[in-house]
């Protein structure tokens, strides 16, 4: 079997799990693309606490963390089986930092389970996720990310959940599969940065449009640890699905190429 990628999708609206477009075609295609993977490993947007932990629990709970949608997102079960002994295997991985076993805290929240009902429809595949410290800096994430880098040869998916561009206070409701001009340009410029220095990706701090997309930093972290682990490895950086939606929600999807060690 070969390595597995791993991935950065850009999860948009929660209401992409029950929909079908050309965002979450890009998901399933992209799941096809590549061998199935024995487990995944999940850095949503939405586990951002002070603390790395992982959910270490064989029957993760499908979390339900938004309101004001329809009911039949309410009623979406995604019951994947979690894997106690993956989790155990990344905390052994990444010491000497300190990762949590939650067995009763967390579960599959919406940024992992709105994106792997279009991967893998069957929830056959057991699911970890890995939770955002929100206390750390951004070395530490792609430092964690890239110690994540040995579980690709092991058959498992890391995933990142997130987006490039994130601004809920400014989302245009009219505005379907555009951009605003700050936020194409801010997602043109990481998708620069990720091809050709991923390790620096702390770098656009310091774009003029970074408040505006990156105005919390929930939703672009996850794609820390995916540029820490194309920085580790020397995977290819490349791009399964581009763009923006609803003008200031960038959808742009990564994918780093395995690298056989
Ligand atoms: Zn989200």
């Amino acid at each position: 079997m070969s390595p597995m990628p791993a991935l950065f999708i850009g999860h948009g609206s929660p209401m992409n799990s029950i929909e079908t477009n050309r965002w979450t075609t890009s998901w399933s295609d992209v799941a096809l693309s590549m061998p199935k993977p024995r487990a995944i490993v999940a850095i949503s947007a939405h586990w951002f606490i002070n603390a790395t932990a992982v959910t270490s629990m064989a029957r993760p709970r499908v979390i339900h963390d938004f309101f004001g949608f329809p009911q039949e997102l309410f009623d979406f079960d995604y019951a994947a089986p979690g894997s106690p002994d993956l989790a155990r295997q990344l905390a052994d991985i990444v010491a000497p930092t300190w990762v949590g076993l939650d067995d009763e805290t967390w579960g599959i929240d919406h940024g992992t389970w709105s994106v792997l009902a279009h991967m893998y429809p069957a929830a056959d595949v057991p699911v970890v996720q890995l939770a955002i410290d929100a206390s750390k800096d951004m070395q530490y994430h792609l430092d964690l990310g890239a110690q994540l880098a040995p579980l690709m040869d092991d058959d498992v998916l890391i995933l990142g959940s997130g987006n490039v561009v994130h601004n809920l206070r400014a989302l245009s409701w009219g505005a379907q599969d555009q951009g605003f001009d700050w936020a194409q340009r801010f997602d043109d410029d990481a998708r620069s940065l990720l091809r050709s220095a991923p390790e620096q990706l702390g770098s656009l701090v310091d774009s003029d449009d970074y408040r505006f997309a990156v105005p919390t930093m929930d939703h672009f972290l996850p794609l820390a640890y995916i540029a820490g682990i194309a920085a580790a490895t020397g995977g290819a950086v490349s791009t399964f699905a581009e763009g923006c939606t609803l003008g200031s929600l960038s959808m742009t999807s990564y994918a780093v190429a395995p690298t056989r060690g």
